[in-house]
């Protein structure tokens, strides 16, 4: 192995470790190939290492009070905001996406750790007094152990940031596996999130794959874990933890539609259509990658495709680009495949985004805006989540046509409708089936005050990630009934019978 290529370590107990694998992965520029670091793939004793000392930290953390807790976040929102440009740089090396996307990326998470400073009104149980005579019931939401979180290339920094602070701002001990297509911002993020102050053994962090991923999901120490990846990953996951006894919370693959009805502002509608379906390369669980068009806005696609024509290709640190590389050469050849796919299977390509010409970065994982019409479910790229920047666009004469076309979709993280209608866009809101709604909101995530609602085959498990809903998903309730008797009210005897 080269010793001037940095390597990505592992954080085991407060230290940040270099790793004993035998198996190690490069981290690549994917606009220039360079190689930033290499990666290690955990061994089996680093991972049990990581989570014993999660274990051992929990019988402190678990009773640090909430204050103390939550001004860890405080502190950790700061020291986020004051590093961001640097941390939006190492994103964008890593990843891809544009400077300016790569900011959006952190200030999302960077919600997440604001929220997670608000704990102490966000973890608090339920009373109700005389329940029956004497009797009191309370709730208590009670941090539940060690947990674990996967995560994806694509929001290196939004994805983890999702999820530990959350976790530890309930109590718990955390340990977290990243992308290991892109480990670096999310360490820079580690580092410091313990310069904020959370102590030796509360977070850990271990790299690998497949093997560092079912060595969590089988951990008997590990009580409950988050997923956010691919539907086919996913599953596996949500299935071989929940075997093991685990809480599970997976969010995964999408295909995304949009309605644009004729009434809709053009402009608006279509400036968005190309933002959702093309920004970050088309790597957005989010991304809009399948557009319903109503009637009249059939006539709007040659507007549609000279406007994406437009879209700068170029690497993301240079400015005004709005298209990056995808992640690897892999993902490269598997969306411009897809693309050929479409056209055999009948597909009309309105843009063909293969090849594109990027001055300077003559090696990068570059494919432009491609366009297709005439898209039907059967086809390839229809039916796959493609992840790259492919949009589809079909066509409906009716809103019920365009409903019940998204509805025989089985994913269902999001969709949006452009319209100046209020009646048509509470019919939709009402019928369409899906977790998120944008109502001229392209790509509809919320923010943390909220819970990311995915559905259908976007999701497994109960529970969303952040917000209210998180709070359950990180806690156990603990249902206490009580009864205190005054001197001398004991009453004598045995009852047998349900009652207070
Ligand atoms: P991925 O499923 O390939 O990887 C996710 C995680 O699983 C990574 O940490 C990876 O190391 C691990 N992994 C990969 N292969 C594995 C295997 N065979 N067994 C066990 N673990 C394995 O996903 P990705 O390509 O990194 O991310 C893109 C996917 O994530 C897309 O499908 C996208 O829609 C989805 N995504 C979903 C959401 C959401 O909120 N629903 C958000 C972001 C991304």
């Amino acid at each position: 192995m080269s010793t001037a290529i940095p390597t990505v370590k592992l954080l085991i107990n407060g230290e940040f470790i270099e790793s004993t694998a035998t198996e190690w992965r490069d981290v690549v520029n994917p606009a220039t190939q360079q190689v930033l670091a290499r990666v290690p793939l955990a061994t089996t004793a680093e991972i049990n290492a990581a989570v014993a000392a999660a274990k051992s930290a929990f019988k402190t953390w678990r009773r640090t009070p909430i204050g103390a807790r939550a001004r860890i976040f405080l502190k950790y929102q700061q020291l986020i905001r004051e590093n961001m440009k640097e941390l939006a740089a190492l994103l964008t090396a890593e990843q891809g996406k544009t400077l300016l996307d790569a900011e959006g990326d952190i200030f999302r998470g960077l919600e997440v750790v604001e929220h997670a400073a608000n704990i102490g009104t966000l973890q608090m149980g339920e009373m109700a007094s005389n329940v029956a005579s004497g009797v009191d019931t309370y709730t208590v939401q009670q941090a539940i152990g060690v947990c674990a979180g996967i995560t994806p290339f694509n929001f290196p920094a939004m994805i983890p940031l999702w999820m530990f602070p959350m976790a530890i701002a309930c109590g718990n001990t955390f340990v977290l596996k990243p992308s290991e297509q892109d480990p670096m911002v999310t360490m820079r993020l580690v580092e410091l999130a313990l310069q904020a102050g959370i102590p030796a053994g509360v977070l850990n962090v271990i790299h690998g794959g497949e093997a560092a991923v079912n060595a969590i999901c089988d951990h008997p120490d590990i009580r409950a874990v988050s997923f956010v990846g691919s539907t086919r990953v996913g599953t596996h996951v949500y299935q071989r933890a929940s075997l093991a006894g685990k809480r599970v919370q997976c969010m995964m693959g999408a295909k995304n539609h949009a309605i644009v009805l004729p009434d809709a502002n053009k402009d608006q509608a279509l400036n968005n259509v190309l933002g959702a379906a093309f920004g970050a390369a088309g790597q957005r669980c989010m991304a809009l990658s399948v557009v319903v068009l109503v009637g009249e806005a059939n006539s709007w696609i040659p507007e549609l495709v000279q406007k994406a024509r437009a879209m700068k290709i170029s690497g993301g640190a240079e400015p005004g680009t709005d298209i990056g590389p995808l992640i690897s050469c892999a993902a490269k050849s598997r969306v411009e495949r897809l693309i050929g796919q479409g056209i055999e299977q009948g597909a009309k390509l309105e843009l063909d985004g293969r090849q594109p010409d990027v001055p300077g970065y003559a090696s990068g994982n570059f494919v432009g805006p491609t366009i297709f019409s005439g898209v039907k479910p059967g086809m390839d790229i229809y039916d796959e989540e493609i992840f790259g920047p492919v949009l589809a666009l079909v066509s409906a004469a009716t809103l019920d046509e365009a409903v019940a076309f998204i509805n025989g979709n089985p994913n269902g993280n999001g969709t949006a409708i452009f319209t100046q209608s209020g009646a048509a866009a509470r019919k939709f809101q009402e019928e369409v089936e899906a977790g998120q709604i944008g109502i001229n909101v392209p790509i509809p995530v919320p923010v943390p005050l909220f819970s990311f609602t995915g559905s259908g085959a976007s999701k497994l498990g109960d529970l969303g990630p952040y917000g209210k809903q998180v709070i359950l998903f990180y806690t156990q309730t603990k249902t206490v009934t009580a009864r205190w008797f005054e001197d001398g009210s004991v009453a004598g005897g045995v009852n047998t019978t349900i009652s207070l």
